[in-house]
C-alpha cells in the first residue's frame, strides 16, 4: 500500500476544503456528538472528499461512523446512495431502526422482506431518496440489483461502497464468507465510486489478504489502536467458579448487561441456572438450543436492560450492544484472539467495562489435551499449542496484563493502570524449591511403576503425597515409602494447585491419558537441577477463603451519578423502555446509557441546554425533547 487514491477529480473544491467542516457539521447536527474520535475525522474526511479507504479499529471504536457521515455528506451534495454490505442480517433491522431514530433515510435489503417491502425499497432507492441502503453481499452481487446499480451510476447518483466486516473476504480470518469473494466485482464494474472497507480484526496476514482480494491497493490504510481502554482486565485463579462469579456479578454489576461464557454447553445451563436461582435475571444461549428460543433470547439480551446472557462461543458475533457491562469466561478461550474478540464485546459505548476470567488447574490441562487428541496435522497443532501458551502466559502474568495483549498484535504499550495486575501487583514468590519437590514426586512415580488407568497418578494424587497424607490410593501404591512422601507438607492443597498448574502452563509439567496422569517435559529436568528459578505466583486471598474477597464496589458507578441524579436517570430509562417498547427498537438506539446520564446528572430545562447533551441531535431533540424535560421537571 503505497499512497492514498486521490479525491474524486470532479469533487468541486469547495467541497474538498469544506469537506471537514461539512462533517463536522453532520457529527454536531445528526447524531449530536460533539467531536469526532481517534482517527474519525481523518478517516471522514478522505471518504467524503471520494477517497478509498481501509479502516482497521477495534470494537467499538466507532466504525459506523466513518461511513454514515461521509455517506450523509456526499447526499447532501447531490452523488445519492451509499451502498453498505454487511454479513449480518440480523443487525440490519436495529441499524437503519437507529438511522430511522436520527432522521436519515436509510433501507435494507435481505433475505427477511417480502417482495411488496423489497419492492418499495427499490423505488426509493431508484428516485434517489435513501441516503444509505445496507444489503448483504449476495444481493449485492444479484444481476438484477446490479441493474439497479448501473441506472443511479448512470445518473451520478451511486456516491459509495462501505463494505463492513471486511475480515470475511479472507480464508485467514474467523469467519469466512464465500460471497465476499464476489464483491471485487463492484470495483471492476464502477471503478469511479469509492470505497471504504471496515474491520475490527486483521493481523498482518488478513489484513494483505483483504487488500488483494478486494483490490484496495489504492486505498489508505487507517489504522487505529487496539486498545480499549475503558475495558479492565482480570484473571482469577479457580476454586468455586460459580460461586466467584455470583460475588462478582453482585460487587460490581447488580442489574447490569452481561455476557458469560462457558464451554460446554451443559455449563451454560447449569450456570444460567445457578444464577437465575441466586436472582439475577440470566439466559442461555447455545448451538443446542432450537432456533426460536435462540433468537428470542438473543432479542430480550438486546432490548431489555440488565440482563446476563450464558453462552456459547455460538453467541456474540455481530452483537453491538453498547452497554454490556462485562464479559466474563468460565472457561479458557481458545487463543489471544478469541479471548480479545470476546472480551471486546464489553463496553462499546466507552463506559467503565469488565473482562473478568476464572481460570485454574483443570483448565490448562483440558485445552492442552484437546490439542494434543485432536485429528489436526502436527503443523496445526504446533500453532495451536504456540498460541495456548501465549494465553497462558497471559494468564500467568505478573505484569501488566494490558501490555501483554497489544504486544501480541504487535503493539508497544506501558502499563495501564486498569487491569488486576496493574491496580494490586500480585505477590510472587521464589517456587523454585518446590517446584524440584513437585517434580521429584513426579520421577519417582514413574520408577515406583506407572499408575494405569483410575489409579493414574494426577495432580491431586501427587499433592497427597507430597503433603504426607495417608488416604487408600497412598497406601495402596505403598507411595508412603518414596522419599518424596511428606516433603511438601509446609504448603497447603491450594498452593500447591497453584504451583502445579504454573508448572503445566509453562511447559515444565504435562498432563498425558484420559486420567491426566503427570509426566515430566524435556524442560523438567533444567528445574530439577536448580538451573532455572521459578517465580510463581502465589495462590491468591480469593482461594483461601471468601473473607479475602474485594470489598464491594470498591469502584464509583460507571456513570458517577449522586443519589438524586441516580433517581433522575431511572426515569429515564423507564421512559426510554416505554418508547423503544412502542418502537419495537433496543433501547439504546432511543438514547444510550451515557446520554440518559448525562440529562439526569446535568439536568438541562431548556430545549437548547438540552441540545448541547452528547447524544442529542436535531432530529431526536425535536421527537423525545419535550418528553425528556418532562421526566426531567417532575423529578423535583
Ligand atoms: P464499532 O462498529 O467500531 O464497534 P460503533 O460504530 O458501533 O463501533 O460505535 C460504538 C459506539 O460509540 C456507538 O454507540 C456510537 O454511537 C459511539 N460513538 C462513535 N463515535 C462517536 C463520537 N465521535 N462521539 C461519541 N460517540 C461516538
Ligand atoms: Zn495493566
Amino acid at each position: 500500500m503505497t499512497d492514498a487514491a486521490p479525491p474524486d477529480s470532479d469533487t468541486p473544491a469547495d467541497m474538498r476544503s469544506a469537506g471537514s467542516s461539512a462533517a463536522l457539521e453532520v457529527l454536531r447536527e445528526v447524531f449530536g456528538y460533539t467531536d469526532f474520535r481517534g482517527t474519525q475525522d481523518e478517516v471522514v474526511e478522505h471518504v467524503a472528499a471520494g477517497g478509498d479507504a481501509l479502516v482497521l479499529m477495534p470494537t467499538g471504536g466507532g466504525k459506523s461512523l466513518c461511513y454514515q457521515v461521509p455517506a450523509i455528506v456526499r447526499h447532501r451534495a447531490g452523488r445519492g446512495v451509499t451502498v453498505v454490505v454487511s454479513p449480518l442480517i440480523a443487525l440490519m433491522h436495529d441499524q437503519v431502526g437507529a438511522l430511522d431514530e436520527l432522521g436519515v433515510p436509510a433501507a435494507f435489503l435481505n433475505s427477511t422482506l417480502d417482495g411488496d417491502d423489497a419492492r418499495r425499497i427499490e423505488r426509493e432507492l431508484l428516485a434517489g431518496r435513501l441516503v444509505l441502503l445496507y444489503a448483504a453481499p449476495e444481493r449485492v452481487l444479484n444481476p438484477r440489483f446490479l441493474a439497479m446499480l448501473d441506472s443511479l451510476h448512470e445518473r451520478g447518483r451511486l456516491s459509495l461502497f462501505a463494505i463492513d466486516e471486511a475480515h470475511c473476504v479472507s480464508q485467514w480470518g474467523h469467519d469466512f464468507r464465500e460471497d465476499y469473494l464476489g464483491l471485487s466485482a463492484l470495483h471492476e464494474r464502477f471503478p469511479g465510486v469509492p470505497r471504504i472497507a471496515l474491520t475490527a480484526t486483521a493481523d498482518a496476514h488478513t489484513r494483505a489478504d483483504i487488500v488483494a482480494r478486494l483490490q484496495l491497493e489504492q486505498a489508505r490504510p487507517f489504522v487505529t489502536s487496539f486498545d480499549r481502554p475503558n475495558i479492565r482486565y482480570t484473571i482469577v485463579e479457580k476454586d468455586d467458579a460459580r460461586r466467584q462469579l455470583l460475588d462478582f456479578i453482585r460487587d460490581e454489576h447488580a442489574g447490569e448487561a452481561g455476557i458469560v461464557y462457558c464451554q460446554s454447553r451443559r455449563k451454560v445451563e447449569e450456570t444460567a441456572a445457578r444464577l437465575a436461582e441466586a436472582g439475577i435475571a440470566a439466559l442461555p444461549y447455545h448451538a443446542g438450543l432450537d432456533a426460536e428460543t435462540r433468537r428470542l433470547h438473543q432479542d430480550r439480551f438486546l432490548r431489555e436492560d440488565g440482563l446476563v446472557m450464558v453462552a456459547t462461543i455460538a453467541f456474540g458475533m455481530g452483537i453491538d450492544k453498547p452497554d454490556v457491562r462485562f464479559v466474563a469466561h468460565l472457561d479458557l478461550p481458545k487463543n489471544i484472539e478469541a479471548y480479545y474478540q470476546e472480551t471486546g464485546r464489553a463496553g462499546r459505548d466507552g463506559l467503565p467495562a469488565d473482562a473478568w476470567m476464572a481460570y485454574g488447574l483443570a483448565d490448562v490441562v483440558n485445552q492442552r489435551r484437546m490439542i494434543d487428541d485432536g485429528t489436526a496435522g502436527d503443523d496445526f497443532k504446533r500453532l495451536q499449542r504456540d498460541k495456548l501458551d501465549a494465553l497462558l502466559a497471559l494468564a500467568e502474568a505478573t505484569d501488566c496484563r494490558r501490555v501483554r495483549l497489544l504486544a501480541y498484535f504487535g503493539e508497544a504499550s506501558r502499563p495501564c493502570g486498569n487491569c488486576d495486575n496493574c491496580l494490586a501487583a500480585p505477590e510472587t514468590w521464589d517456587a523454585t524449591d518446590a517446584a524440584r519437590k513437585a517434580l521429584s514426586g513426579v520421577y519417582r512415580f514413574a520408577q515406583h511403576g506407572r499408575g494405569l488407568g483410575a489409579d493414574a497418578f494426577g495432580a491431586g494424587h501427587l499433592i497427597d503425597v507430597l503433603r504426607g497424607k495417608l488416604t487408600d490410593k497412598v497406601r495402596q501404591h505403598g507411595h508412603e515409602r518414596l522419599s518424596t512422601f511428606g516433603i511438601g507438607a509446609d504448603l497447603g492443597e491450594a498452593p500447591w494447585r497453584a504451583v502445579l498448574r504454573q508448572l503445566i502452563a509453562l511447559g515444565h509439567l504435562r498432563a498425558e491419558g484420559d486420567y491426566h496422569t503427570l509426566a515430566l517435559t524435556e524442560s523438567s529436568r533444567a528445574v530439577l537441577r536448580g538451573e532455572v528459578t521459578l517465580r510463581l505466583r502465589r495462590a491468591s486471598e480469593a482461594t483461601r477463603g471468601r473473607s479475602a474477597r474485594r470489598a464491594p464496589k470498591e469502584r464509583a458507578s460507571p456513570l458517577a451519578l449522586d443519589a438524586a441524579a441516580q433517581s433522575r436517570f431511572a426515569a429515564l430509562k423507564a421512559w426510554r423502555a416505554e418508547v423503544a417498547r412502542e418502537h419495537n427498537l433496543p433501547a439504546y438506539i432511543i438514547f444510550h446509557d451515557a446520554t440518559l446520564a448525562e440529562m439526569a446528572r446535568e439536568r438541562p430545562a431548556t430545549p437548547a441546554a438540552l441540545a448541547g447533551i452528547g447524544g442529542v441531535g436535531a432530529r431526536k431533540l425535536e421527537a423525545y425533547g419535550e418528553q425528556v424535560l418532562r421526566v426531567l421537571g417532575a423529578g423535583g
